[in-house]
Protein backbone atom coordinates (compact mmCIF):
# COMPACT_ATOMS: atom_id res chain seq x y z
CA UNK A 1 0.00 0.00 0.00
CA UNK A 2 1.65 3.17 -1.21
CA UNK A 3 0.76 6.88 0.89
CA UNK A 4 1.95 9.87 -0.73
CA UNK A 5 1.12 13.51 -0.39
CA UNK A 6 2.70 16.24 -2.78
CA UNK A 7 4.27 18.59 -0.04
CA UNK A 8 4.83 18.95 4.06
CA UNK A 9 2.21 21.37 3.97
CA UNK A 10 -0.16 18.85 2.51
CA UNK A 11 0.76 16.09 4.99
CA UNK A 12 -0.24 18.82 7.78
CA UNK A 13 -3.30 20.46 6.24
CA UNK A 14 -4.99 17.61 3.72
CA UNK A 15 -6.12 15.30 7.08
CA UNK A 16 -8.51 14.11 5.05
CA UNK A 17 -6.84 12.34 2.29
CA UNK A 18 -4.25 10.99 4.41
CA UNK A 19 -6.72 9.19 6.38
CA UNK A 20 -8.74 7.78 3.60
CA UNK A 21 -4.86 7.07 2.28
CA UNK A 22 -4.31 4.67 5.31
CA UNK A 23 -7.46 3.38 5.71
CA UNK A 24 -6.73 1.40 2.38
CA UNK A 25 -5.17 -0.94 4.73
CA UNK A 26 -8.51 -2.29 5.87
CA UNK A 27 -9.73 -1.93 2.40
CA UNK A 28 -6.61 -4.74 1.92
CA UNK A 29 -7.32 -6.78 4.71
CA UNK A 30 -11.04 -7.02 3.87
CA UNK A 31 -10.06 -8.54 0.60
CA UNK A 32 -8.61 -10.92 2.13
CA UNK A 33 -4.81 -10.29 2.60
CA UNK A 34 -3.84 -10.96 6.52
CA UNK A 35 -2.91 -7.85 8.19
CA UNK A 36 0.91 -8.98 8.67
CA UNK A 37 1.01 -8.93 5.07
CA UNK A 38 0.03 -5.87 4.73
CA UNK A 39 2.86 -2.88 4.29
CA UNK A 40 2.13 0.83 4.34
CA UNK A 41 4.95 1.96 1.95
CA UNK A 42 4.92 6.30 3.68
CA UNK A 43 8.26 7.63 3.12
CA UNK A 44 7.57 9.66 0.19
CA UNK A 45 5.18 11.68 2.41
CA UNK A 46 5.99 15.55 1.32
CA UNK A 47 7.90 14.56 -1.56
CA UNK A 48 6.81 15.36 -5.13
CA UNK A 49 5.89 12.69 -7.82
CA UNK A 50 7.52 14.71 -10.49
CA UNK A 51 10.85 12.17 -10.07
CA UNK A 52 11.48 9.16 -8.38
CA UNK A 53 15.25 9.66 -7.90
CA UNK A 54 13.89 11.23 -4.74
CA UNK A 55 11.65 8.93 -3.21
CA UNK A 56 12.90 6.30 -1.36
CA UNK A 57 9.37 4.94 -0.70
CA UNK A 58 9.04 4.56 -4.31
CA UNK A 59 12.10 2.85 -5.16
CA UNK A 60 10.88 0.19 -2.01
CA UNK A 61 8.03 -0.53 -3.91
CA UNK A 62 9.66 -1.53 -7.55
CA UNK A 63 12.41 -3.57 -5.43
CA UNK A 64 9.50 -5.48 -3.77
CA UNK A 65 7.70 -6.17 -6.58
CA UNK A 66 11.00 -7.40 -8.42
CA UNK A 67 11.75 -9.98 -5.32
CA UNK A 68 7.87 -11.35 -6.49
CA UNK A 69 6.68 -10.67 -2.60
CA UNK A 70 4.05 -8.33 -3.45
CA UNK A 71 0.70 -9.73 -4.62
CA UNK A 72 -1.10 -6.46 -5.11
CA UNK A 73 -0.32 -2.48 -4.76
CA UNK A 74 -2.78 -0.59 -3.63
CA UNK A 75 -3.18 3.29 -3.73
CA UNK A 76 -5.86 5.65 -3.60
CA UNK A 77 -4.95 7.12 -6.90
CA UNK A 78 -2.83 5.55 -8.83
CA UNK A 79 -1.74 8.90 -9.99
CA UNK A 80 0.20 8.63 -6.76
CA UNK A 81 2.69 6.10 -7.80
CA UNK A 82 4.00 8.48 -9.87
CA UNK A 83 3.81 11.50 -12.47
CA UNK A 84 6.24 10.43 -15.01
CA UNK A 85 5.45 8.27 -17.38
CA UNK A 86 8.63 6.46 -17.84
CA UNK A 87 8.87 5.17 -13.96
CA UNK A 88 4.85 4.57 -14.36
CA UNK A 89 5.34 2.38 -17.55
CA UNK A 90 8.32 0.85 -15.64
CA UNK A 91 6.32 -0.26 -12.67
CA UNK A 92 3.38 -2.01 -15.27
CA UNK A 93 5.99 -4.07 -17.00
CA UNK A 94 7.39 -5.27 -13.71
CA UNK A 95 3.96 -6.18 -12.40
CA UNK A 96 3.61 -8.20 -15.40
CA UNK A 97 6.10 -10.17 -15.03
CA UNK A 98 5.99 -11.32 -11.46
CA UNK A 99 2.06 -11.19 -12.12
CA UNK A 100 1.30 -8.39 -9.23
CA UNK A 101 -2.19 -6.77 -9.41
CA UNK A 102 -2.88 -2.51 -9.02
CA UNK A 103 -5.08 -1.19 -7.33
CA UNK A 104 -7.25 2.17 -6.95
CA UNK A 105 -10.40 3.49 -5.58
CA UNK A 106 -12.00 3.12 -9.18
CA UNK A 107 -10.39 -1.03 -10.00
CA UNK A 108 -8.19 -3.80 -9.91
CA UNK A 109 -6.38 -3.77 -12.77
CA UNK A 110 -3.94 -6.59 -14.13
CA UNK A 111 -0.76 -5.69 -16.11
CA UNK A 112 -1.42 -8.52 -18.73
CA UNK A 113 -4.37 -7.85 -19.92
CA UNK A 114 -4.68 -5.67 -22.82
CA UNK A 115 -7.51 -3.46 -21.50
CA UNK A 116 -6.15 -2.97 -18.27
CA UNK A 117 -3.21 -2.27 -19.32
CA UNK A 118 -4.51 0.20 -21.85
CA UNK A 119 -6.40 1.46 -19.19
CA UNK A 120 -3.38 1.89 -16.74
CA UNK A 121 -1.31 3.70 -19.79
CA UNK A 122 -4.16 6.23 -20.36
CA UNK A 123 -4.13 7.08 -16.82
CA UNK A 124 -0.86 7.32 -16.61
CA UNK A 125 -1.12 9.82 -19.34
CA UNK A 126 -3.34 12.05 -17.58
CA UNK A 127 -1.72 12.21 -14.58
CA UNK A 128 1.66 13.67 -16.22
CA UNK A 129 -0.50 16.22 -17.88
CA UNK A 130 -2.47 16.90 -15.41
CA UNK A 131 1.20 17.89 -13.42
CA UNK A 132 2.03 20.05 -15.98
CA UNK A 133 -1.43 22.17 -16.48
CA UNK A 134 -1.10 22.48 -12.60
CA UNK A 135 2.31 23.78 -12.55
CA UNK A 136 1.77 26.38 -15.44
CA UNK A 137 -1.35 27.56 -13.97
CA UNK A 138 -0.09 28.42 -10.66
CA UNK A 139 3.11 29.51 -12.57
CA UNK A 140 1.08 31.84 -15.08
CA UNK A 141 -1.04 32.78 -11.80
CA UNK A 142 1.63 34.22 -9.45
CA UNK A 143 3.11 35.61 -12.42
CA UNK A 144 0.48 38.19 -12.71
CA UNK A 145 -0.11 38.78 -9.31
CA UNK A 146 3.69 39.57 -9.79
CA UNK A 147 3.20 41.85 -12.20
CA UNK A 148 0.46 43.65 -10.33
CA UNK A 149 3.45 43.42 -7.60
CA UNK A 150 1.41 41.72 -4.93
CA UNK A 151 2.96 38.18 -4.81
CA UNK A 152 5.30 37.55 -1.82
CA UNK A 153 6.92 34.42 -0.86
CA UNK A 154 9.49 35.62 1.53
CA UNK A 155 9.76 38.86 2.84
CA UNK A 156 13.28 40.11 2.93
CA UNK A 157 14.87 40.87 6.00
CA UNK A 158 14.21 44.41 7.46
CA UNK A 159 10.82 43.86 6.50
CA UNK A 160 7.53 42.64 7.76
CA UNK A 161 4.08 41.57 6.29
CA UNK A 162 1.33 42.44 8.26
CA UNK A 163 -1.70 40.04 8.76
CA UNK A 164 -3.81 42.23 6.52
CA UNK A 165 -0.61 41.65 3.72
CA UNK A 166 1.05 44.87 3.23
CA UNK A 167 4.80 44.89 3.66
CA UNK A 168 6.12 47.40 6.33
CA UNK A 169 9.72 47.88 7.55
CA UNK A 170 10.80 46.35 10.39
CA UNK A 171 8.86 47.62 13.43
CA UNK A 172 11.55 46.87 15.83
CA UNK A 173 14.55 50.08 16.15
CA UNK A 174 17.76 48.26 16.41
CA UNK A 175 16.69 45.86 13.56
CA UNK A 176 15.94 48.23 11.25
CA UNK A 177 19.34 50.32 12.06
CA UNK A 178 21.53 46.86 11.41
CA UNK A 179 19.76 47.55 8.02
CA UNK A 180 20.76 50.97 7.57
CA UNK A 181 24.44 50.13 8.82
CA UNK A 182 24.81 47.54 6.47
CA UNK A 183 23.82 50.04 3.85
CA UNK A 184 26.31 53.12 5.47
CA UNK A 185 29.22 50.79 6.04
CA UNK A 186 28.85 49.69 2.10
CA UNK A 187 28.98 53.22 1.30
CA UNK A 188 32.11 53.63 3.54
CA UNK A 189 33.93 50.37 3.16
CA UNK A 190 32.97 49.66 -0.61
CA UNK A 191 33.21 46.08 -0.45
CA UNK A 192 30.52 43.73 1.10
CA UNK A 193 32.96 41.21 2.34
CA UNK A 194 34.61 44.12 4.54
CA UNK A 195 31.19 44.82 6.09
CA UNK A 196 30.65 41.88 6.86
CA UNK A 197 33.80 41.52 8.67
CA UNK A 198 32.77 44.68 10.18
CA UNK A 199 29.97 42.91 11.41
CA UNK A 200 31.71 40.28 13.13
CA UNK A 201 34.78 41.81 14.63
CA UNK A 202 32.25 44.26 16.48
CA UNK A 203 30.27 41.10 17.42
CA UNK A 204 26.43 42.97 15.72
CA UNK A 205 23.97 40.10 14.50
CA UNK A 206 20.84 40.88 12.35
CA UNK A 207 17.32 40.87 13.13
CA UNK A 208 15.73 38.14 11.15
CA UNK A 209 12.23 37.15 12.04
CA UNK A 210 10.84 33.29 12.30
CA UNK A 211 8.74 32.58 9.51
CA UNK A 212 8.52 28.38 10.32
CA UNK A 213 8.28 26.23 13.33
CA UNK A 214 6.64 27.63 16.75
CA UNK A 215 6.70 31.33 17.49
CA UNK A 216 6.38 32.81 14.05
CA UNK A 217 7.14 36.24 13.51
CA UNK A 218 9.44 36.31 16.89
CA UNK A 219 12.84 38.57 16.33
CA UNK A 220 16.04 36.72 16.26
CA UNK A 221 19.23 37.98 16.47
CA UNK A 222 21.65 35.84 14.50
CA UNK A 223 24.77 36.70 13.01
CA UNK A 224 25.77 37.53 9.63
CA UNK A 225 26.94 35.61 6.80
CA UNK A 226 29.00 37.49 3.57
CA UNK A 227 26.31 36.10 1.27
CA UNK A 228 23.50 37.53 3.34
CA UNK A 229 25.19 40.82 3.46
CA UNK A 230 25.50 40.57 -0.59
CA UNK A 231 21.81 39.89 -0.61
CA UNK A 232 20.69 42.92 1.09
CA UNK A 233 23.01 45.24 -0.95
CA UNK A 234 21.44 43.44 -3.87
CA UNK A 235 17.70 43.39 -3.21
CA UNK A 236 15.86 46.50 -4.98
CA UNK A 237 13.46 46.04 -2.20
CA UNK A 238 15.71 48.32 -0.17
CA UNK A 239 15.63 51.28 -2.47
CA UNK A 240 11.41 51.05 -2.24
CA UNK A 241 11.17 48.91 -5.83
CA UNK A 242 8.87 45.58 -5.90
CA UNK A 243 11.04 43.23 -8.07
CA UNK A 244 10.12 39.60 -9.09
CA UNK A 245 12.14 36.86 -10.82
CA UNK A 246 15.62 38.34 -8.87
CA UNK A 247 17.40 35.19 -9.49
CA UNK A 248 18.90 33.40 -12.37
CA UNK A 249 18.28 29.83 -11.73
CA UNK A 250 21.49 27.52 -12.43
CA UNK A 251 22.19 25.55 -15.58
CA UNK A 252 20.61 21.81 -15.60
CA UNK A 253 22.23 18.89 -14.97
CA UNK A 254 21.29 16.55 -17.28
CA UNK A 255 22.46 13.57 -14.80
CA UNK A 256 20.21 14.35 -11.97
CA UNK A 257 17.75 16.85 -13.64
CA UNK A 258 18.02 19.31 -11.19
CA UNK A 259 19.40 22.85 -11.19
CA UNK A 260 22.50 23.54 -10.41
CA UNK A 261 25.48 26.51 -10.06
CA UNK A 262 23.54 28.47 -7.29
CA UNK A 263 21.70 31.13 -7.59
CA UNK A 264 22.86 34.54 -9.49
CA UNK A 265 21.20 38.06 -8.97
CA UNK A 266 19.72 39.70 -12.26
CA UNK A 267 20.92 43.05 -12.71
CA UNK A 268 17.99 45.72 -12.63
CA UNK A 269 17.84 46.18 -16.30
CA UNK A 270 16.91 42.38 -16.77
CA UNK A 271 14.27 41.81 -14.09
CA UNK A 272 10.86 40.79 -15.50
CA UNK A 273 9.14 42.36 -12.70
CA UNK A 274 10.57 46.09 -11.65
CA UNK A 275 7.97 48.44 -10.14
CA UNK A 276 9.70 51.54 -8.10
CA UNK A 277 8.43 53.53 -5.16
CA UNK A 278 6.26 50.60 -4.28
CA UNK A 279 7.32 50.07 -0.71
CA UNK A 280 9.37 51.68 2.15
CA UNK A 281 12.84 52.30 1.05
CA UNK A 282 15.85 52.50 3.73
CA UNK A 283 17.85 53.80 0.28
CA UNK A 284 17.38 55.45 -2.85
CA UNK A 285 17.28 54.60 -5.91
CA UNK A 286 20.27 56.34 -6.92
CA UNK A 287 22.20 54.72 -4.60
CA UNK A 288 20.69 51.42 -5.12
CA UNK A 289 22.17 51.72 -8.90
CA UNK A 290 25.97 53.03 -7.39
CA UNK A 291 25.79 50.29 -4.97
CA UNK A 292 25.32 47.58 -7.65
CA UNK A 293 27.97 50.11 -9.86
CA UNK A 294 30.20 49.05 -6.80
CA UNK A 295 29.92 45.54 -6.38
CA UNK A 296 30.20 45.49 -10.27
CA UNK A 297 33.35 47.23 -10.54
CA UNK A 298 34.15 45.03 -7.08
CA UNK A 299 34.70 41.90 -9.41
CA UNK A 300 37.97 41.21 -11.14
CA UNK A 301 37.04 41.25 -14.68
CA UNK A 302 39.14 42.70 -17.46
CA UNK A 303 36.86 45.49 -17.70
CA UNK A 304 36.58 46.36 -13.97
CA UNK A 305 38.97 47.58 -11.34
CA UNK A 306 38.24 44.63 -8.57
CA UNK A 307 37.85 45.09 -4.93
CA UNK A 308 41.52 45.66 -3.15
CA UNK A 309 43.23 42.66 -1.66
CA UNK A 310 45.58 41.88 0.38
CA UNK A 311 48.73 41.57 -1.92
CA UNK A 312 51.55 43.84 -0.94
CA UNK A 313 51.28 45.33 -4.69
CA UNK A 314 49.74 49.18 -4.35
CA UNK A 315 47.77 49.10 -7.39
CA UNK A 316 46.60 45.95 -8.94
CA UNK A 317 43.49 46.93 -11.05
CA UNK A 318 44.68 50.43 -11.85
CA UNK A 319 47.29 49.42 -14.07
CA UNK A 320 46.05 50.20 -17.51
CA UNK A 321 48.37 48.97 -20.73
CA UNK A 322 49.61 52.09 -22.49
CA UNK A 323 49.34 49.93 -25.51
CA UNK A 324 46.16 47.89 -25.76
CA UNK A 325 43.89 49.33 -23.21
CA UNK A 326 43.34 46.45 -21.27
CA UNK A 327 44.20 46.37 -17.50
CA UNK A 328 47.37 44.93 -16.52
CA UNK A 329 47.41 42.07 -15.05
CA UNK A 330 49.30 41.46 -11.07
CA UNK A 331 51.74 38.82 -10.89
CA UNK A 332 53.68 37.55 -7.82
CA UNK A 333 56.65 35.44 -8.25
CA UNK A 334 58.40 32.96 -5.99
CA UNK A 335 60.53 35.78 -4.19
CA UNK A 336 57.69 37.54 -3.67
CA UNK A 337 58.63 41.03 -6.09
CA UNK A 338 55.37 41.54 -7.83
CA UNK A 339 55.11 42.95 -11.32
CA UNK A 340 52.31 44.09 -13.39
CA UNK A 341 52.27 42.29 -16.62
CA UNK A 342 49.51 42.78 -19.94
CA UNK A 343 48.21 39.85 -21.04
CA UNK A 344 46.68 40.49 -24.01
CA UNK A 345 49.15 38.70 -26.11
CA UNK A 346 47.69 35.12 -25.09
CA UNK A 347 44.32 35.98 -25.41
CA UNK A 348 44.78 37.49 -29.11
CA UNK A 349 47.49 35.66 -29.99
CA UNK A 350 50.20 38.36 -30.83
CA UNK A 351 53.50 37.47 -31.20
CA UNK A 352 54.73 40.18 -29.25
CA UNK A 353 53.40 40.94 -25.43
CA UNK A 354 53.12 44.50 -24.29
CA UNK A 355 55.15 44.18 -21.42
CA UNK A 356 55.74 44.38 -17.92
CA UNK A 357 57.14 46.51 -15.49
CA UNK A 358 58.07 45.91 -11.34
CA UNK A 359 55.33 46.63 -9.20
CA UNK A 360 57.77 48.63 -6.60
CA UNK A 361 58.95 51.14 -9.84
CA UNK A 362 55.68 52.14 -10.44
CA UNK A 363 54.03 51.74 -6.92
CA UNK A 364 56.55 54.12 -5.43
CA UNK A 365 56.80 56.71 -8.20
CA UNK A 366 52.31 56.66 -7.30
CA UNK A 367 52.78 56.60 -4.35
CA UNK A 368 54.59 59.51 -4.04
CA UNK A 369 52.48 61.50 -6.29
CA UNK A 370 49.51 60.95 -4.17
CA UNK A 371 51.04 61.89 -0.69
CA UNK A 372 52.30 64.88 -2.43
CA UNK A 373 48.54 65.60 -3.40
CA UNK A 374 47.39 64.87 -0.07
CA UNK A 375 49.57 67.61 1.88
CA UNK A 376 46.82 70.09 1.17
CA UNK A 377 44.52 68.17 3.17
CA UNK A 378 46.62 67.14 6.14
CA UNK A 379 44.83 69.55 8.53
CA UNK A 380 41.32 69.22 7.74
CA UNK A 381 41.75 65.10 7.81
CA UNK A 382 43.26 65.30 11.57
CA UNK A 383 39.82 67.01 12.48
CA UNK A 384 37.68 64.92 10.51
CA UNK A 385 39.45 61.84 11.30
CA UNK A 386 38.83 62.40 14.99
CA UNK A 387 35.29 63.37 13.98
CA UNK A 388 34.83 59.95 12.49
CA UNK A 389 36.41 57.33 15.27
CA UNK A 390 33.96 59.27 17.70
CA UNK A 391 30.89 59.12 15.63
CA UNK A 392 31.73 55.76 15.08
CA UNK A 393 32.19 54.31 18.85
CA UNK A 394 28.85 56.32 19.19
CA UNK A 395 27.17 54.11 17.00
CA UNK A 396 28.67 51.01 18.58
CA UNK A 397 27.65 51.82 21.43
CA UNK A 398 24.34 52.60 20.79
CA UNK A 399 23.85 49.40 19.09
CA UNK A 400 24.98 47.69 22.96
CA UNK A 401 22.44 49.99 24.16
CA UNK A 402 20.04 48.55 22.31
CA UNK A 403 21.14 45.02 23.12
CA UNK A 404 20.91 45.85 26.75
CA UNK A 405 17.33 47.37 26.43
CA UNK A 406 16.09 44.54 24.59
CA UNK A 407 17.11 42.05 27.53
CA UNK A 408 15.81 44.15 29.92
CA UNK A 409 12.69 44.05 28.85
CA UNK A 410 12.58 40.64 28.13
CA UNK A 411 13.10 39.97 32.33
CA UNK A 412 10.94 42.72 32.84
CA UNK A 413 7.85 40.78 30.58
CA UNK A 414 9.15 37.46 32.38
CA UNK A 415 9.28 38.71 35.55
CA UNK A 416 5.28 40.78 35.16
CA UNK A 417 3.91 37.19 33.34
CA UNK A 418 5.17 34.92 36.65
CA UNK A 419 3.61 37.46 38.66
CA UNK A 420 0.75 37.35 37.18
CA UNK A 421 0.12 33.40 37.43
CA UNK A 422 -2.35 31.83 40.51
CA UNK A 423 -0.27 30.43 42.43
CA UNK A 424 -2.31 27.32 42.45
CA UNK A 425 -1.13 26.67 38.98
CA UNK A 426 1.93 25.58 39.96
CA UNK A 427 3.03 23.73 36.72
CA UNK A 428 2.41 27.24 33.99
CA UNK A 429 3.87 29.21 37.39
CA UNK A 430 7.37 26.61 37.10
CA UNK A 431 8.01 27.18 33.22
CA UNK A 432 7.40 30.91 33.63
CA UNK A 433 10.02 30.89 36.42
CA UNK A 434 12.20 28.79 34.33
CA UNK A 435 11.55 31.79 31.32
CA UNK A 436 12.36 34.09 34.21
CA UNK A 437 16.00 32.74 35.27
CA UNK A 438 16.61 32.23 31.52
CA UNK A 439 15.69 35.91 30.57
CA UNK A 440 18.03 36.90 33.71
CA UNK A 441 20.85 35.12 32.57
CA UNK A 442 20.43 36.16 29.16
CA UNK A 443 20.52 39.49 30.75
CA UNK A 444 23.85 39.28 32.62
CA UNK A 445 25.71 37.95 29.58
CA UNK A 446 25.16 40.64 27.52
CA UNK A 447 26.06 43.42 30.90
CA UNK A 448 29.13 41.11 30.88
CA UNK A 449 29.86 41.29 27.14
CA UNK A 450 28.96 44.67 27.05
CA UNK A 451 31.90 45.97 30.28
CA UNK A 452 34.31 43.42 27.87
CA UNK A 453 33.63 45.81 24.77
CA UNK A 454 34.08 48.86 26.89
CA UNK A 455 37.37 48.12 28.53
CA UNK A 456 38.61 47.33 24.72
CA UNK A 457 36.87 50.58 23.23
CA UNK A 458 35.29 53.63 25.85
CA UNK A 459 33.15 55.58 24.89
CA UNK A 460 35.49 58.54 24.34
CA UNK A 461 38.85 59.27 23.45
CA UNK A 462 41.38 59.96 25.92
CA UNK A 463 43.63 62.52 25.76
CA UNK A 464 46.67 60.33 24.48
CA UNK A 465 44.42 59.07 21.68
CA UNK A 466 43.12 62.13 20.53
CA UNK A 467 46.90 63.34 20.34
CA UNK A 468 48.21 59.93 18.44
CA UNK A 469 45.48 60.78 15.53
CA UNK A 470 46.11 64.12 15.21
CA UNK A 471 50.01 63.99 14.99
CA UNK A 472 49.87 60.82 12.70
CA UNK A 473 47.17 62.51 10.22
CA UNK A 474 49.20 65.95 10.36
CA UNK A 475 51.40 64.00 8.33
CA UNK A 476 50.12 61.98 5.95
CA UNK A 477 53.37 60.68 5.12
CA UNK A 478 53.60 59.39 8.45
CA UNK A 479 50.12 58.09 8.51
CA UNK A 480 51.08 55.80 4.87
CA UNK A 481 54.32 54.23 6.91
CA UNK A 482 52.69 54.15 10.10
CA UNK A 483 53.08 49.99 11.38
CA UNK A 484 49.17 50.48 11.90
CA UNK A 485 48.75 51.09 8.15
CA UNK A 486 48.30 48.19 6.16
CA UNK A 487 48.89 47.13 2.37
CA UNK A 488 45.06 47.11 1.84
CA UNK A 489 44.80 50.35 3.89
CA UNK A 490 47.47 52.00 1.51
CA UNK A 491 45.10 50.45 -1.47
CA UNK A 492 41.92 52.25 -0.30
CA UNK A 493 44.26 55.79 0.07
CA UNK A 494 45.22 55.51 -3.48
CA UNK A 495 41.65 54.69 -5.08
CA UNK A 496 40.29 57.59 -3.29
CA UNK A 497 42.56 59.73 -5.74
CA UNK A 498 43.61 57.77 -8.42
CA UNK A 499 41.10 56.53 -10.99
CA UNK A 500 43.64 54.42 -13.22
CA UNK A 501 47.34 54.57 -13.94
CA UNK A 502 48.15 54.27 -17.67
CA UNK A 503 52.00 52.94 -18.58
CA UNK A 504 53.58 52.15 -21.76
CA UNK A 505 56.13 49.05 -20.70
CA UNK A 506 58.42 49.63 -23.80
CA UNK A 507 61.56 47.14 -24.16
CA UNK A 508 63.50 49.15 -25.91
CA UNK A 509 64.14 51.79 -22.82
CA UNK A 510 64.36 51.58 -19.28
CA UNK A 511 62.19 55.09 -18.98
CA UNK A 512 58.49 54.13 -18.93
CA UNK A 513 55.95 56.60 -19.81
CA UNK A 514 53.48 56.76 -17.52
CA UNK A 515 50.16 58.58 -16.93
CA UNK A 516 48.10 58.86 -13.85
CA UNK A 517 44.40 59.66 -14.25
CA UNK A 518 43.21 61.43 -11.08
CA UNK A 519 39.37 60.95 -10.14
CA UNK A 520 37.84 63.89 -11.11
CA UNK A 521 39.28 64.37 -14.16
CA UNK A 522 43.31 65.69 -14.18
CA UNK A 523 46.07 63.90 -15.58
CA UNK A 524 49.42 64.15 -15.10
CA UNK A 525 52.56 62.85 -17.28
CA UNK A 526 55.71 61.06 -15.53
CA UNK A 527 58.92 59.20 -16.75
CA UNK A 528 59.88 56.38 -14.44
CA UNK A 529 62.91 54.18 -14.75
CA UNK A 530 62.86 50.64 -14.66
CA UNK A 531 65.65 48.16 -13.49
CA UNK A 532 66.18 46.25 -16.86
CA UNK A 533 67.60 42.81 -17.30
CA UNK A 534 70.33 43.03 -20.26
CA UNK A 535 72.18 46.07 -21.67
CA UNK A 536 70.52 46.44 -25.25
CA UNK A 537 67.43 47.09 -22.77
CA UNK A 538 68.75 50.66 -22.35
CA UNK A 539 68.18 53.83 -23.92
CA UNK A 540 71.40 54.78 -24.78
CA UNK A 541 72.51 51.18 -25.31
CA UNK A 542 74.04 52.33 -29.38
CA UNK A 543 75.68 55.45 -27.77
CA UNK A 544 77.07 53.19 -24.97
CA UNK A 545 78.29 50.59 -26.88
CA UNK A 546 80.03 53.57 -29.62
ZN1 LIG B 1 48.83 45.41 -23.61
Amino acid sequence: MYVRQSTPQQVLENRESRERQYALAQFAQRLGWPAERVVIVDEDQGQSGKLADNRSGFQRLMTEVSLNHVGIVLGLELSRLSRSNTEWHHLIDVCGIFHTLLCDQDGVYDALDSNDRLLLGMKSAMSEYELITMHNRLLRGSRNKAGRGELFLAVPLGYLKTPAGEIIQEPDEQARGMIQLVFEKFEELRSAYAVFRYLVVNNLQLGFRRHRGGRIGELEWRPPSPSRILSILRHPIYAGAYAYGMHRAGTKNPATGRPEGGKWFLPPEELPVLLQDRLPAYISWDQYLANQEQLKQNRSLHETRGAPKRGEALLPGLVVCGKCGRHMTTRYKADKRPSYYCDEHWRSALDEPCGRISATTLDNLVAQEVLRALKPAAFELSLRAIENVEQERKRLHDQWNQTLEHARQDVARAERQYHGVEPENRLVARTLEARWEDALKKQRQAEEDYHRFLTRLPATLSGADRKRIQSLSNSVVALWHAPGTSALDRKQIVRCVVERVTVVADKATELNEVTIVWLGGGTTQHRVARPVGSYEQLKDFRRLTE
